[in-house]
């Protein structure tokens, strides 16, 4: 699942639109946020608004009119047609840091922000919940615990790219008789050929540089002594990171901040949602391709 949030601008309301092509402008109507194109003065198109249900596909053959759609792409100085915000959080695998942490610390709340992305679907948070949810965020970054976990980033980008709470360790793959994985010391590749023998370890590494070779296959080289392996598959996947990519893994104390590949879309949502007064839309899709960035 992944997941994607928006916030509509009321630049159709508040006329901040460029001005429409002179071939359009007999036959469109204006409807507080909602702009139609009425050829017929029946409502069969509608677009930029919060409210898109008006008319059906079937009816609206100035869909494919190009010139329309080039000058609605481009109407207002929002980006994404008429969005006052657009983000992305990614797949939904990447809340789980933050789903562990409450669950270790339930205090520290966030549960108005995990419940409503905690959906299959999609939904809308009013802007009302949006100024609560923006409260829960504020209070999370002022009152963060003491808390160690692993944290694995990205040192080019300085992107994290994975957080594990407190002792945990994390299995990337099983196959045959390999393991890889992670915890708190690094990322570790094993062998066990032997069933009730203890496994060989291949690879142990918390600071190393992955690059990706032909057929998808991966080189993993440990930076401090040089020894590497290749692997079958990147152990971090392609949409986190582009290659090649030097990774530390290092447990330490975390802070908001290791957070805000996560809180940050949602702050700036709810901060869209609070200043237009409309809703944030979350959208929860099977992958990224369903979207259009
Ligand atoms: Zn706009």
């Amino acid at each position: 699942m992944y997941i994607r949030l928006f916030v509509y601008c009321n630049c159709i309301r508040d006329r901040k639109i460029k001005p429409i092509p002179e071939e359009f402008r007999p036959y469109v109507r204006f409807d507080d946020n909602i702009l139609y194109l009425d050829y017929t003065g029946d409502s069969h198109y509608t677009a930029g608004s919060h409210d898109c249900q008006k008319g059906s596909k079937e009816e609206e053959p100035e869909l494919s009119d190009p010139l329309w759609a080039e000058w609605l792409e481009n109407a207002c100085e929002h980006e994404n047609g008429f969005q006052a915000y657009s983000g992305t959080i990614g797949p939904k695998s990447r809340l789980i840091p933050l789903i562990r942490l409450l669950q270790e610390m339930p205090d520290i709340g966030l549960q108005n922000i995990l419940s409503a992305v905690n959906c299959n679907d999609s939904l809308e948070i009013t802007p009302e919940k949006a100024a609560d949810c923006l409260i829960e965020l504020y209070q999370f970054k002022s009152n963060f615990p003491h808390v160690n976990g692993t944290v694995v980033m990205d040192l080019q980008s300085g992107t994290v790219l994975d957080i594990l709470i407190c002792d945990d360790a994390k299995l990337l793959y099983a196959c045959e008789n390999y393991h890889i994985g992670y915890d708190k010391d690094g990322l570790w590749v094993t062998r066990n050929e032997f069933p009730g023998k203890l496994p060989e370890f291949l690879f142990y590494s918390c600071h190393f540089n992955q690059d990706v070779l032909p057929y998808n296959a991966s080189l993993l080289e440990d930076i401090p002594s040089g020894e590497y392996i290749e692997l079958l598959h990147p152990v971090f996947p392609k949409e986190n990171c582009s290659y090649p990519v030097d990774i530390t893994i290092n447990f330490r104390e975390l802070t908001p901040s290791d957070f805000s590949y996560l809180t940050d879309p949602f702050e700036k949502a709810f901060k869209a949602s609070v200043e237009a007064g409309n809703p944030v839309n979350i959208l929860c899709a099977q992958s990224a391709v369903d979207f259009v960035f």
